[in-house]
């Protein structure tokens, strides 16, 4: 296989096979990493412009019923305090992020199904869309749930969820989690947030141990044959109070970079017209990733508007950044940042994803909800 045939077979239209896939992510060769990344680019300009959607990230919670064993915020980790913002807190964030004109939010958290949260967060949709006239678009991000839940969420108005599948492949889902953590919930999932309405997202750890990349060639034909409108997905990093962490003595950080952001571009050419998200895993791993990951395809930026407050106590993986900016700042640079590459930020609109208008338009499930969109 040569970089020019399956170019000429992108140019061509044709569907890429897993060897294919597993091919580009393979190259090593920068100047065949930059033909990959030129591509993608050309793809990406085609089908969403070269314009960047925001969506400011408050990680509202890390009280977590889970154990995933990458997970710095694991139920079993005691080495942080557990916090959760209160209603007053959120509203001041969504309040936020609509002065800024970042146009859309995503509420993130550790994973619960007790009445108690379920309630509030219904509560707090239904604020904010008051607080912020329907102005803010709202993706949840808060795990798997029940179909009764998830339609109590959307009813209240979230309109975008984000479930990462975290691989495609249910060998190594069951071997980054605990044995009562369940691969076919985790994508029916999926499929209920879909007929519920929700514009979807989804995504996978790159890099984890023992991943291939024929693995993530086959993430990316999950997320085609999901049809899912959204992509979040990130390298993944080892924290040292997660179990998995043990598996990686010999962290390869420029080697996670350089895969993280061939992916992207992989997932590009695969579904052409989604949202795929620069992720701050991207900039933790290099400070210029997330303008790096916009070059390879992506489009999308969450930057993180937690207080800082509560930031060190969300560490996912390690070496977070931002963790003692405030918000303000994080806005400023973020324009000049995305300036810098010949991208221009689009504030004050939800930025849903074109693939969720295509699929509402060929038929296919989806709710009409979102075109109300700005
Ligand atoms: N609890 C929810 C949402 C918060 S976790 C859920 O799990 O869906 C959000 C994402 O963080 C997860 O989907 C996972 O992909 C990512 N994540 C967790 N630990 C990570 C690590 N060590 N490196 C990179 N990403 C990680
Ligand atoms: Fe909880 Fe999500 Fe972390 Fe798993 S990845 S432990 S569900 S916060």
């Amino acid at each position: 296989m040569n970089l020019d045939d399956v170019l000429a077979a992108i140019n061509a239209s044709s569907e890429l096979s897993v060897g294919e896939l597993a091919f580009l992510l393979g190259l090593n060769d920068p100047e065949d990493q930059r033909r990959l990344f030129e591509k993608a680019y050309e793809i990406k300009k085609r089908n969403v412009g070269a314009v960047v959607r925001l969506r400011g990230l408050v990680e509202f919670s890390n009280i977590c019923e889970k154990n995933c064993l990458y997970c710095g915020i694991r139920r079993d980790n005691h080495g942080h305090r557990r916090y959760m913002l209160d209603e007053e807190e959120i509203l001041e964030a969504a309040e936020w992020i609509l002065e800024a004109g970042y146009g859309s939010m995503v509420l993130q958290s550790g994973e619960r199904s007790d009445e108690t949260f379920i309630s509030l967060i219904e509560s707090l949709l239904v604020k904010i869309k008051d607080l912020t006239s329907g102005k803010l678009g709202v993706t949840l991000s808060l795990g798997e749930q029940t179909p009764e839940t998830y339609e109590r969420w959307f009813n209240a108005g979230a309109h975008r969820y984000l479930l990462r599948i975290e691989t495609s492949n249910p060998t190594l889902y069951r071997r980054i989690h605990p044995a009562d953590h369940d691969f076919d919930r985790r994508r029916h999932c999926l499929d209920v947030l879909r007929d519920t309405g929700y514009q979807v997202g989804t995504g996978v750890m790159i890099g984890l141990p023992g991943q291939t990349l024929e693995d993530l060639a086959a993430d990316a034909l999950f997320f085609k044959n999901q049809d899912v409108d959204m992509i979040g997905m990130g390298p993944y990093i080892p924290h040292r109070d997660a179990p998995l962490a043990k598996e990686t003595p010999d962290f390869d950080e420029r080697g996670q970079l350089g895969l993280g952001l061939k992916m992207i571009a992989v997932v590009r050419l695969v579904l052409q017209d989604a949202n795929i998200a620069a992720t701050t895993a991207l900039q933790a791993l290099d400070p210029v990733g997330r303008e790096r990951g916009l070059k390879a395809g992506a489009n999308v930026m969450m930057p993180n508007v937690t207080s800082p407050k509560y930031r060190d106590a969300y560490q996912l993986y390690e070496n977070k950044p931002n963790l003692d900016e405030n918000a303000a700042a994080c806005r400023d640079r973020l324009r000049e940042s995305v300036a810098a590459v010949g991208e221009t930020i689009r504030f004050e609109e939800w930025g849903d994803s074109p693939r969720f208008f295509r699929r509402l338009n060929s038929g296919r499930k989806g709710s009409t909800r979102a075109t109300r969109s700005r």
